[in-house]
């Protein structure tokens, strides 16, 4: 391996390879990142840190209606979820927009909740949503976090990673969208505020508090304590859209207690009782269900805009193969459609591999593992037969594929 495989910025340490351009110098090399970067510092430091009351770009504002129409082109089902993240996310961006304004009413900020199963769409909803309105876009898993000062990250670095999805852009950074996963896994154990110290659990959602609220908070640029030299770059909250996600198992059972004892006193309490739809108590969740759970309700009161994903039954699975933009099937189309050889799948196997997914209850997640155990073997022999001109997947192809092996395998990650 040549010297130069090794040339890395002598900023931030990143490979020649890892990015766009490095610039030598006499002794050393910058990156483009961190040009990117120190130019806001600069920038940020000439203006006197006055340039922060909001985002003053141009950004056009798009209906609660075009979000969703959008979101359908890539999600399938979820109709409820769709129509409050768009309304939410419209009136987020509509408060910036007021903002710039300057008008009177404070609008305050529409944090979201999403509960739902694993695999049913809400990380897929939140990267949808950014990507259309090409905002910088992060997700972070709740369960690496800890209270400053224990093994695990701060809270902090929910908003580096922002920052490296901006580019380091210090501006951009500010009106992003934060997808935080797992949040149920921070909730406390128990229901009582506990004596020991929960550095995990309620440590973490108390440090979360004023990211959520919008505040100035300053954030170590790569994040971690790895780079203990670094300079914090501070970044305001206010306008930080976070969309939070979890699937609460078992919250289904508080959602039920509550319902119950709130049906006391009515007087047809029996009909009201009997029209609750007990398949889907999730659709019922309130905020005081997260409180049952063991979310703190300070954090609770901080995402005001609660909604729940329906698990994914087998004709939205079946739907998922091949309706939205980019599906499954449409993706080995298209790797096919490039050896020039035209991809079939007949209703049934697509019937057979929904069958498989929901048997080793994979949810939609499992559909693209399943589809790879059974064509990776035509994926292997079909390119460069140039007799072969289209391939149908049958029902008896994908269950001879579909062999002990991968079902083993399978069985493994479920
Ligand atoms: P969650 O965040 O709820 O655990 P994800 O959004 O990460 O689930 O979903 C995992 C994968 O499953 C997605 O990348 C997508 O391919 C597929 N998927 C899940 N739900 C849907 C849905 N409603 N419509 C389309 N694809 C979906």
């Amino acid at each position: 391996m040549s010297k130069r495989d090794y040339l890395h910025c002598s900023f931030c340490g990143r490979e020649k390879k890892d990015t766009q351009m490095l610039i030598a110098g006499i002794n050393a090399h910058i990156c483009d990142q961190c040009i990117t970067q120190a130019e806001n510092i600069i920038r940020e430091e000439l203006s006197g840190g006055d340039s922060k009351d909001g985002f003053k770009g141009d950004f056009t504002l798009i209906k609660p209606k075009d979000i969703k129409a959008h979101l359908d082109q890539y999600v399938i089902g979820q109709d409820e979820a769709k129509k409050v993240l768009s309304v939410a996310v419209y009136n987020h961006y509509k408060r910036l927009q007021y903002k710039r304004k300057e008008e009177e009413v404070e609008i305050e900020k529409s944090n979201i909740m999403m509960v739902g199963e694993t695999g049913t769409g809400k990380t897929l909803l939140a990267r949808t949503i950014a990507r259309f309105l090409q905002v910088p876009f992060c997700i972070v898993d709740a369960t690496i976090l800890t209270e400053a000062g224990y093994v695990g990250e701060d809270v902090e670095s929910i908003l580096s990673r922002l920052l490296q999805a901006a580019n380091y852009d210090v501006k951009a950074a500010e009106r992003g969208i934060v997808f935080i996963d797992e949040m149920d896994k921070v909730a406390r154990k128990s229901d009582n505020p506990s004596i020991t110290r929960d550095v995990s659990g309620e440590g973490v959602q108390q440090a979360m508090l004023k990211l959520l609220e919008g505040s100035k908070v300053n954030v170590p640029p790569q994040g971690g304590r790895k780079h203990p030299d670094q300079k914090f770059v501070e970044i305001d909250t206010s306008n930080i859209l976070f969309i939070a996600g979890g699937a609460f198992d078992g919250i289904q059972r508080h959602i039920a207690r509550r319902l119950n004892t709130s049906a006391v006193g009515f007087q047809n309490h029996k009909k009201e009782a009997s029209s609750v739809d007990k398949e889907n108590l999730l659709s019922y969740v309130a905020p005081q269900d997260l409180k049952s759970f063991g979310l703190i309700p300070e954090l609770i009161g901080r995402m005001p805009v609660l909604t729940y994903l329906n698990p994914l039954d087998a004709s939205a699975l079946r739907d998922i193969l091949t309706q939205p933009k980019n599906a499954i099937i449409k993706q080995y189309s298209s790797l096919f459609a490039m050896d020039n050889i035209e991809l079939e799948v007949p209703e049934d196997t697509l019937g057979f591999i929904v069958e498989k997914a929901i048997e080793f209850k994979l949810g939609a997640r499992g559909l693209r593992s399943i589809c790879e155990a059974i064509l990776t073997d035509a994926m292997f022999d079909l390119p460069g037969d140039e007799s072969t001109k289209s391939f149908v997947l049958t029902k008896d192809y994908a269950h001879k594929k579909f062999g002990k092996y991968s079902e083993a395998k399978l069985k493994e990650a479920s």
